[in-house]
């Protein structure tokens, strides 16, 4: 008999959950507007609503917290995180930030004027928000088959090298900030960058002359695909691939609060000097001083022990595998989701799930409001709320594809909890007859809305 899968860890500390009942649950997503951001965690049986800073830190990480130094400048633990970012990236400089988002704050500050474009893989929102904010433009560059769910392409976060080269040469290389790549692709479904396409896109930049960006979040993961998926690095490990992978990054902004697994954290990374040091002027002003930058000198440590745990094969099977689990499972219930299965999460297709509502009516946050009232799942909307309004002309911009994002935190859940998704969603497929209407909107915010929106019930 061939041995099953099985994870690589063992729980040694755990944390009660809570069941609801339906009708409490009707309740508490009225009072929240129907936004599952408003909801209380404790209102949330299993919480999918992000796999960022929710995941499991191990004995090693939480050791080496009880050693980090907390000294002002010079910390231990900042060269102890210094060693780490050196040591799994190849990047001579880095600035710490309180996490991903402060860290394009930093850089960005640096890098992006009034006026410029930023071409790249599907922007993260918050990358796109401080593009935008700036008075620059985010544009997409991600191959089209990206947004076929079922095109089993094995690398859909990749850039449409043509789509980019329009850009570049239609734009002088001082009005091009930078390209950004998305490792892996979130919105598109945490779908991974091949080695080919980074390497692909860094000739183009080269050749325009302009700086190349990783947008780093998962990088781990994208690492695993390329081992696991791309001709001729079966047999690299996981440091080696993300060793050369960074080695064609002029940039990395980082978001450790996801593949670094620690609750809180990030980084920039530089190969030169001289945007470091720019960079640094708006570290001290928004962030700290330079060598601890809005983290704890204790969270620095489990951030370097993260990255070391984040890049190790085992851990990276077992979570993508649990991801993979589940996909599988709602394949088999007849459930519509982005396939290949990405790597942090698993994104049904809303509208082939809900094909009564309108699109007007917010499809995808009208399924996420049914999974949490079915069985007190907290998934995210990744569509039109999310794609927010045309900066110009204030219309909703209609993306292509409207999804619910179930994010899986890293080694918090087990597969019974995969199972009781799964069940819950077939449940609303079995209903979906009934589901002809959705949301209106009675308040947003200019920019980044999904946060905050608030909805009445059409
Ligand atoms: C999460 C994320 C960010 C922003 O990081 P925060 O830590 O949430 O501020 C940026 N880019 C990507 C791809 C992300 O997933």
């Amino acid at each position: 008999m061939e041995i099953p899968f099985a994870e690589s860890y063992k729980i040694k500390m755990v944390e009660t959950i809570r069941r609801s009942i339906r009708e409490e649950r009707e309740q508490w997503i009225k009072e929240a507007k129907y936004n599952l951001f408003n909801l209380k965690s404790d209102q949330v049986f299993i919480d999918l609503l992000t796999d960022s800073g929710t995941g499991a830190m191990s004995d090693k990480q939480w050791s080496a917290m009880m050693v980090g130094d907390e000294s002002y400048a010079g910390a231990r633990s900042y060269y102890i995180l210094k060693k780490a970012i050196k040591d799994i990236f190849g990047f001579e400089y880095f600035l710490p930030t309180h996490q991903g988002r402060a860290a394009e704050n930093v850089l960005f500050s640096v890098l992006v004027k009034s006026g410029d474009v930023v071409p790249g893989n599907s922007h993260f929102d918050t990358t796109k928000g401080h593009i935008e904010f700036r008075k620059a433009k985010a544009i997409d560059c991600t191959i089209d088959e990206a947004y076929d769910t079922t095109n089993q392409h094995q690398f859909k976060g990749n850039i449409d090298c043509e789509k980019l080269e329009n850009v570049l040469k239609n734009n002088p290389k001082e009005k091009v900030s930078f390209i950004v790549l998305t490792l892996t692709n979130n919105t598109a479904g945490g779908q991974p960058v091949s080695m080919q396409n980074i390497k692909e896109v860094s000739a183009l930049a080269k050749q325009y002359d302009v700086p190349l960006l990783f947008d780093s979040a998962r990088f781990a993961e994208n690492a695993y695909f390329i081992k696991t998926r791309e001709a001729g690095y079966e047999n690299k490990s996981i440091k080696e691939i993300v060793l050369e992978m960074y080695e064609y990054a002029d940039y990395a902004t980082m978001s450790s609060k996801k593949d670094a697994i620690v609750n809180m954290g990030g980084f920039i990374g530089f190969k030169d000097q001289e945007t470091y040091r720019q960079a640094s002027t708006y570290n001290i002003m928004f962030e700290g001083y330079i060598t601890y930058g809005g983290m704890s000198g204790r969270d620095m440590n489990a951030l370097a022990q993260g990255l070391d745990e984040g890049t190790e094969f085992d851990y990276l099977e077992t979570r993508i595998k649990q991801v993979a689990y589940l996909g599988h499972k709602l394949i088999d219930f007849g459930i519509p989701v982005q396939q290949p299965i990405g790597g942090h999460a698993v994104f049904v297709d809303a509208k082939k799930m809900l094909p009564n509502i309108p699109k007007e009516e917010y499809i995808a946050q009208t399924l996420g409001v049914e999974l949490y009232i079915e069985a007190g799942i907290r998934g995210v909307e990744v569509g039109t709320l999310l794609a927010d309004r045309d900066p110009e002309t204030r219309e909703n911009r209609y993306p292509e594809l409207e999804m619910l994002r179930l994010a899986i935190p890293r080694r918090t859940y087990t597969n019974n909890h995969m199972d009781v998704i799964a069940a819950a969603l077939k449940n609303v497929l079995d209903r979906r007859d009934k589901l002809t209407s959705g949301y209106k909107i009675v308040w947003e915010a200019p920019i980044m809305r999904h946060f905050t929106v608030e909805f009445e019930k059409i």
